[in-house]
């Protein structure tokens, strides 16, 4: 789809567009402070979801980008109001558990109406040992994200996707998404952001999904039509790619997508 003729707001992924490893992307926190100028709003996507929106913001902010804690939105959190009010086997880090409590969704050591799966640096056997059994007895099975690998310091580690790939090996299934690519993601940032600027009421189609990642970012927002920008700042290497993944902009640097965005 094309640029809307005037964006009314944008959704930010986080690693590979604002900021690599320990540092700001060059140009990041000034496009921001332009959106800002410009009165245009804008949310944080993050398919993290081992995080809480307070402490993405404290990272953010210690690398000189803006932010508020309600301007983040994790995939957690997008679980949380995914779902009705329940009890739940949870696979996850306080930020997961504490969000979806939140949301009237329990944990349960006993029989659960979900599995929840999420990122969980305290991962044992006993607690993928726990959700594969509740999956055999046919409890929903949701993962906050799929990605199967994250970039630390040491190198590339797993992620989520890596433990649904043992949980199906186990048990045959395969979890409902949250996160990027999946839709409840861009659907809670659009709520988020709607909230956040009473009146704005914006449609998807009103909105520009700023990603590195054509699998995840690019997209998810495209099956609902959010206008889709590339950034070669993080794990995109070329902007080739089939008709599905295609961004409408695709920009080397924010300068670049600065002049794309506000030159006429
Ligand atoms: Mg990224």
């Amino acid at each position: 789809m094309p640029l809307p003729p005037r964006p009314r707001g944008f959704i930010f992924d986080l690693d590979g567009t604002l900021y690599r490893g320990e540092r700001a992307i060059p140009g990041a926190a000034e496009f921001l402070v332009e959106l800002e100028k410009r009165a245009l709003p804008y949310v944080f996507a993050t398919n993290r979801a081992n995080r809480t929106p307070e402490e993405v913001a404290a990272q953010l902010r210690s690398m000189g980008i803006a932010c508020r804690s309600e301007q983040i939105l994790t995939s957690a959190l997008a679980t949380a109001e995914a779902l009705r009010p329940g009890r739940a086997c949870i696979i996850g880090q306080p930020a997961l558990i504490d969000a979806l409590a939140r949301n009237g969704i329990e944990a349960t050591p006993g029989k659960p109406d979900y599995v929840i799966v999420g990122f969980d640096e305290t991962l044992t056997y006993r607690k993928l040992a726990t959700a594969c059994r509740w999956l055999l007895s046919g409890a929903r099975y949701i993962a906050t994200n799929p990605d199967n690998t994250f970039n630390t310091a040491d190198g590339v580690a797993p992620e989520n996707g890596a433990v649904i790939a043992a949980i199906h090996a186990a048990t045959g299934r395969m979890p409902e998404v949250i996160g990027k690519p999946e839709a409840p993601l861009f659907r809670s940032a659009r709520r988020l952001l709607n909230r956040l600027h009473p009146g704005l009421n914006a449609d998807f189609d009103a909105l520009c999904m700023v990603g590195d990642n054509l699998d995840t970012d690019i997209l998810g927002a495209k099956r609902l039509g959010i206008c889709t920008i590339l950034m070669m700042t993080g794990i995109a290497r070329g902007p080739d790619a089939a008709a599905d993944r295609r961004a409408d902009i695709v920009a080397e640097d924010y300068a670049g997508l600065t002049q794309r965005l506000f030159s006429c």
